[in-house]
Order: structure tokens, then C-alpha cells, then sequence
């Protein structure tokens, strides 16, 4: 039980959830509502995270866990506080590193993609259509004409200007800003010697197309990097796009790495007397699977099959496993008139003796209804999400 759930409702996950659904929900809701994509609620991104600095330590989440928000706070010895969202946001998408040799170096621009399994078992190549600014071809970035080009007059090419105020008898205060009819530039255009193509901005807006290769094997969060691409602006290298993958939920598959999980449903004839299977594959094979005659498939039991699961990245020929967890489907209810029933049981396994004493009580065993509140029982016997399969231990159990 947590204390509170507000970190985990900002991020959209359950208190239960992984380190690697964390991940995935701070990545989505990050690329959401970054500054650049989203201006206008700079707080939301803030929150994301906050939510995800507290939840991705594991000292930190316990604390979070046992005494909440107010706990974190109290918790932070040294009045450490929060990063700024933008370092976690550096850190999570690997921009942090070269920040320090990057003052000459425009932003990197980072994108998600939706990937299917399909598509990351099989490789595919995805266009993706982004705007980007151009430096201005007619003006090769100048913004007009060659000399047309002097010194703002406003702020005598500093870019900056300064506003003194009188704050009190006697005391002046200095208020340094952007200029603003340069706008920082230091320098202006006559407006009839400026480039027609970008009206003197000396970028254009662009549209570029840009093929990403999906390799075999690659993973959600996996990033590709086109170097770079960001976008250009006079006087600075650009920076890069970065495209995170995203891999989309399938209905069959579920991932594990290099596995690949998936859940079968059998009959009790098939899981005593063997079964066969057919499974379609992510490149559209059909394989067969069959038991072995005399196994025995249990309930809740994992079989594998190897070098059927996800390529592995650079190297797909190997393959991870293919894991099968069986649920078996029992019959109903009086499936059988009781003379067929006793047939049936001579073909079983013989039953342990049940010994009945004096001091035996004999209870009655009824279906459990989980929404039903839990009187007799002591303690929490049982999870009230899922009540049903686990079942509680019944209290009166014969000896
Ligand atoms: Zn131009
Ligand atoms: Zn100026």
C-alpha cells in the first residue's frame, strides 16, 4: 500500500508499475509536453518530472511510498530539491553529455515513433516528414544584400540595451534587455535591401523527409540519431534529430527483451492427453507446436521454444525464446452423470484418505465473491483485485 498515488497518476502508471513502464511513460509524456512542443503549460512538464526524478530511484520511490509527497520534501537532506526538467530531460535522452562543448551548437530536436513488433522483428524503413529551418539559400544566411547590412543604431550592435529607472530619491537601478529592434542581432537590414526569400530573418522553414531504419531487433526507447539535422541557424553547428522508438502494444506478443511471451489457452484433454498448436510468427510463418505424448501440461506451466522469439539487434540470425504460458480450460459443472464420473476417477490417479475424527468439523466450501466484504476473515487473506484463482485458504480444512 502507498501512501499517495499523485506521482504515479502524473505519469499515468499504477503504484505497481516497473522501472521500464516508468521509463516508457516519462518518455511519452516528456516528448509530449517539452517547452519546445508545448509552451503553453510549462508547469505539466515540470511535474513529469518531478514525478519521474522521485519514482525512478529506488530510495527515493520507497520514501515517496511510505510518506508521500510531504516525506520527499522532509526527505531531502541538504535541501537538494529537485533537478531542473531540462537536466532530467538531457539526462534521460543522452543530450547532457556534450552539453559542455556545445555552446556553438544549436538544440537537438527529438521525436518519437511508433514502431510496431512486426516492424522491430522484421526491419522496415519509415519516412517521416519533419519542418525544419534552413539557412536562407538566396542570402546564404546574411538576410540581404552584401553591405547591406549596419550596426542597430539602437544599440550600437551590442544587441542589448539599458534602461536606467529611478527606484527612490537618489537610486538609479539599471535594467539591462534584448533589444528590441534588432531583436539581440546587434545589427539590422535596411528593409529595402532584405533578402525577399526570408524576409531578412536568414532562415527559411523547410520540409524534409527523413528515412529511419527500424534494424531487426531494435528496442522500445531505442534511439536513432541523425546527425546533424536540427535545425540550422546562422553563426551555429546544427544540432541533431533525434527519433525515439515507441513500440506499440501487440495483441498476441508481449516483450521481454530478446523473448518473446505469449499466453495459451488448452482443454484438460489436451493438457493429459497432448495437444497441437499452430502459432503465427511476426514474419507471417506458421509454426506447429505439439506436446509430447504422455507430458502433462499444468496450469500456470511456461514452455519455450527456442530461436522463435525477437532477433537479436546487430546480430538477427540468433534469436531469443519464445515463452508459451498455458491456462487450461476446465469443463463446467456436472460435465458428466456421476456413474461416467466413477469411470473417469478409476482412470485418474488414485486420491489421498481423508480421515474423519470426532473433533472434525465439517464446513461447507462456496464460491467466493470478491465484492464481498471479508467479515470472518482475519487480516487480508486475499487481494481484493483478484480474489478469484488464488483463492483464500479455507479456515476449517480437514486434517
Ligand atoms: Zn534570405
Ligand atoms: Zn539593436
Amino acid at each position: 500500500m502507498v501512501k499517495e498515488t499523485k506521482f504515479y497518476d502524473i505519469l499515468g502508471v499504477k503504484p505497481t508499475a516497473s522501472e521500464s513502464e516508468l521509463k516508457k511513460a516519462y518518455r511519452k509524456l516528456a516528448l509530449k509536453y517539452h517547452p519546445d512542443k508545448n509552451p503553453e503549460d510549462p508547469e505539466k512538464f515540470k511535474m513529469i518530472s518531478m514525478a519521474y526524478e522521485v519514482l525512478s530511484d529506488e530510495k527515493k520511490r520507497k520514501l515517496y511510498d511510505e510518506a508521500g509527497e510531504q516525506g520527499i520534501k522532509e526527505g531531502s537532506t541538504g535541501g537538494g530539491g529537485f533537478s531542473s526538467p531540462m537536466d532530467i530531460f538531457d539526462m534521460f535522452f543522452g543530450g547532457g553529455s556534450r552539453r559542455h562543448q556545445r555552446e556553438r551548437r544549436g538544440k537537438d530536436v527529438v521525436h518519437q515513433l511508433s514502431v510496431s513488433l512486426e516492424d522491430m522483428y522484421n526491419g522496415a524503413v519509415r519516412k517521416l516528414a519533419l519542418q525544419k529551418n534552413v539557412i536562407c539559400d538566396k542570402c546564404e544566411g546574411r538576410g540581404g544584400k552584401k553591405g547591406a547590412i549596419e550596426k542597430c543604431p539602437n544599440c550600437r550592435g551590442s544587441g542589448m540595451q539599458v534602461r536606467v529607472q529611478h527606484i527612490g530619491p537618489g537610486m538609479v537601478q539599471q535594467i539591462q534587455s534584448m533589444c528590441h529592434e534588432c531583436h539581440g542581432q546587434g545589427e539590422r537590414i535596411n528593409p529595402k535591401d532584405r533578402c525577399r526569400n526570408c524576409q531578412g530573418r536568414k532562415i527559411v522553414r523547410e520540409r524534409k523527409i527523413l528515412e529511419v531504419h527500424i534494424d531487426k531487433g531494435m528496442r522500445d526507447g531505442q534511439k536513432v540519431t541523425f546527425q546533424g539535422e536540427g535545425d540550422q541557424e546562422p553563426g551555429l553547428e546544427p544540432g541533431d534529430i533525434v527519433i525515439v522508438l515507441d513500440e506499440k502494444e501487440h495483441p498476441v506478443f508481449q516483450r521481454s527483451g530478446d523473448d518473446l511471451i505469449m499466453k495459451m489457452e488448452i482443454e484438460l484433454v489436451e493438457a493429459l492427453c497432448g495437444f497441437e498448436r499452430h502459432i503465427k510468427t511476426l514474419d507471417s510463418r506458421q509454426l506447429l507446436i505439439t506436446s509430447h505424448p504422455g507430458e502433462i501440461i499444468k496450469y500456470g506451466e511456461i514452455r519455450c521454444v527456442l530461436n522463435e522469439g525477437m532477433p537479436i539487434y546487430r546480430s538477427p540470425y540468433d534469436k531469443g525464446r519464445l515463452i508459451i504460458q498455458f491456462s487450461v480450460n476446465f469443463p463446467e459443472d456436472n460435465f458428466l452423470p456421476a456413474d461416467k464420473l466413477q469411470q473417469l476417477e478409476k482412470l485418474l490417479p488414485e486420491r489421498k484418505e481423508t480421515i474423519i475424527t470426532d473433533d472434525t468439523e465439517i464446513c461447507d466450501l462456496v464460491r467466493l465473491d470478491p465484492h464481498q466484504a471479508n467479515q470472518n476473515h482475519r487480516g487480508n487473506v486475499y487481494d481484493d483485485d483478484d480474489g478469484e484463482g488464488h483463492g483464500p485458504r479455507v479456515q476449517c480444512a480437514t486434517h
